[in-house]
């Protein structure tokens, strides 16, 4: 018999990034891995393929743009190359619902499409695709994975914000993000370092979209994020947190509209208004101009920052863990981190910190912090696996 296979789709606004493993009795196993980028404009897909170490890349054009066509081009692609039996979705909002991955119905999307509001720039994204297949494949099995969930465990004072009830009682908490992210650090913390994942540990998730969280032995306690994904720290296009009086001056002293500080928030702050220049690490470390040294410093401020609100709220800290494109190869961002952070117990391994190694302090640090590349898919791929086999 052919061995099961799950397709993993984690659908964005200008991308869709998919996966497709088989099962197998020690988990899921990636076969492919693959995206669709610039899928608004000039969509290019590119794949790759078990071993294969170079991705192979088609440029798609014009005629494949928009998310319809590009998802439809995927689907005929994937059903090419393997039956899938069930399908994983990354979805950004589960609300107060949804504390774990549901298996989808019509019921669930209504549901889901209800969250909009909550995440307008990743939430009508991410149920695209499930809609599409549902309509393509009625009978197959679809999954759906909240970015949220992990972060149910936090204790009740993370979830509140300090406004009316009324309001909190609206919906409008903290839910925090980046979750199936943490849950994967968090289940290979496990392997990496048993003790530590017995422990209290901060990670930070650094990447075009940025956030840190205290996790307490797997379980989040906090996190930087709050009802949407601009809270927290600033990001590659993200302001980050602010002072709410900052979006009132925005509106009544400088006339903007919602859209354009929407537009602000979203698109035009964190490293990129920050430098002036651009939203990307590799090219701000590359950079001479004073603006991407400014970003760089700002953003590691808080980060710093974050490490010790975190760390208050477990009653310490055990260890670190840096991951996501900019935690996984910034050894600047991390270098510049740490180094401020001696005071909690760490000392860098310049050497190893250089070389991206696992461990990246010292065998005489008090505490340890790590390198661990995330999988969200493989997560997904997991939640997939574990609701085939019931
Ligand atoms: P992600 O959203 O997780 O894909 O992370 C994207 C961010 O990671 C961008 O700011 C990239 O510039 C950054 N990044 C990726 N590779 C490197 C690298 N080698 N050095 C510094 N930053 C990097």
């Amino acid at each position: 018999m052919d061995p099961q296979t799950i397709a993993v789709i984690n659908a964005g606004s200008s991308s869709l990034k998919f996966s497709l493993f088989e099962v197998t009795s020690s988990g899921p196993v990636r076969r492919i891995r693959g995206q669709i980028s610039e899928i608004n404009t000039a969509p290019v897909f590119s794949a790759r393929i078990g071993s294969q170490t170079a991705a192979r890349e088609q440029i798609l054009g014009e005629a494949h743009a928009g998310h319809q066509r590009c998802l439809h081009y995927l689907l005929e692609w994937l059903g090419q190359h393997a039956q899938v039996h069930a399908a994983g979705h990354r979805v950004v909002h589960g609300g107060l619902a949804f504390s774990q991955p549901i298996v989808v119905d019509s019921a669930a999307i209504k549901a889901l499409e209800g969250l909009i509001p909550l995440a307008p720039l990743h939430q009508p994204y991410n149920l695209e695709p499930i809609r599409a297949l549902s309509r393509l494949y009625p009978g197959l099995m679809q999954v759906a994975c909240f970015d949220t969930a992990f972060h149910a465990t936090k204790r009740k004072e993370a979830r509140r914000f300090p406004l009316p009830r009324a309001l909190a009682d609206a919906g409008i908490r903290r839910y925090g993000f980046h979750g199936l992210s943490y849950e994967y650090i968090a289940m290979k913390l496990k392997e990496v370092d048993p003790v530590l994942a017995q422990g209290r540990t901060v990670v930070a998730h650094l990447g075009n979209g940025a956030s840190m969280c205290a996790i307490h032995g797997g379980k989040a306690v906090d996190s930087t994020m709050g009802l949407t994904a601009a809270d927290g720290l600033p990001m590659g296009t993200r302001s980050g947190a602010l002072d709410p009086g900052v979006l009132l001056f925005m509106a009544r002293e400088l006339n903007m509209s919602l859209e354009t500080i929407e537009d602000v928030l979203y698109r035009q702050s964190g490293l990129k208004g920050i430098s002036g220049l651009t939203h990307d690490m590799r090219l701000l470390e590359q950079s001479q101009h004073p603006g991407a040294r400014d970003a760089i410093d700002v953003f590691v401020y808080r980060i710093q920052q974050q490490f010790g609100a975190l760390c208050a709220v477990m009653g310490g800290i055990d260890g670190a863990v840096f991951t996501a494109g900019i935690g996984e190869n910034s050894s600047l961002v991390r270098r510049q981190t740490l180094r401020g952070l001696g005071w909690l117990g760490f000392e860098l391994d310049d050497t190893a910190n250089a070389q991206h190694a696992t461990r990246i302090t010292t065998a005489n640090s008090n505490i340890p912090a790590y390198v661990i590349p995330t999988d969200e898919d493989l997560m997904i791929a997991h939640h997939v696996q574990n609701i085939l086999a019931v």
